[in-house]
């Protein structure tokens, strides 16, 4: 299988403390994959590191490109989309506005992705005149997902989705995240919490100390390795 995604000898870090160190992975088309690790592993800045958001050495390749030069604005517009931790959504803006801000130029097309989004959140377009502040914690999480699929992402880069929801929250959260999935879309997916994450992706890759130490089918994850990830130091 052609990889989407491609990354080799991955090194990043902030203001030369090395966080990710000489990191390879790869994603395919349509594939999604659970990044996991403990806090501190690396996958925040992972994910930061493919969308040029931090300083980052190594092979970054993007659908069939050489990305590892491009600014930001031009890997998104390459099929990069990023839902960073937090629920970055304009709080006093209607659910509708804040799709539309996020869409393409073309009217036409940022329409029909909205109806894209709103059939995909059902939630969301009954509520799609509500200011986004009225939101529960969870709508927030879908709007923020919504608004990175209004850019047509190919590969859709999540970061910490079910960070502060209630368990409810959290698992519609992940009905969506596998929704978006089974609409296509490719998703890298970090998380803490592994079985939230394993319920969305069938392959994970497991972090730790900014390297990957194991990659594969979820349901052969080795329980030690999981462990050692989460606990070992
Ligand atoms: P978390 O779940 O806490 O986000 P993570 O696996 O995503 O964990 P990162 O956020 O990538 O991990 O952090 C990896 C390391 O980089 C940590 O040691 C963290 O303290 C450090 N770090 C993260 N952001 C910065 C920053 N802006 N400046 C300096 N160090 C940072």
């Amino acid at each position: 299988m052609t990889a989407l995604l491609s990354v080799e000898g991955l090194s990043a870090g902030y203001g030369g403390a090395p966080v990710l160190d000489g990191l390879s992975l790869s994603v395919a088309a349509g594939e999604t994959v659970a990044l996991l690790g403990a806090n501190g592993a690396g996958k925040s800045t992972l994910l930061k590191a493919l969308l040029g958001l931090v300083p980052a050495r190594g092979a970054l390749c993007f659908a069939g490109e050489d990305i590892a030069a491009l600014p930001t604005e031009k890997r998104v517009r390459r099929g990069l989309g990023y839902v960073p931790e937090g629920r970055r959504v304009f709080a006093g803006m209607s659910v509708r506005d804040n799709l539309e801000v996020a869409g393409l130029p073309d009217r036409r097309a940022r329409a029909e992705d909205v109806g894209r989004v709103f059939a995909l959140f059902p939630d969301l377009a009954r509520k799609s005149a509500e200011r986004a502040w009225r939101l529960s914690g969870g709508q927030q999480q879908m709007l923020s997902l919504g608004r990175a699929l209004m850019g047509r992402p190919r590969l859709l880069l999540l970061d910490e989705p079910s960070l502060g929801l209630s368990p409810k929250l959290a698992d519609e959260v992940f009905a969506a995240i596998r929704a978006v999935a089974e609409s296509g879309t490719a998703v890298l997916l970090a998380e803490q919490s592994a079985a939230r994450a394993l319920s969305a992706a069938p392959r994970a890759v497991l972090l730790r100390l900014g390297r990957v130490v194991a990659d594969g089918p979820a349901a052969a994850l080795p329980a030690a390795a999981l462990h050692d990830a989460f606990f070992g130091l």
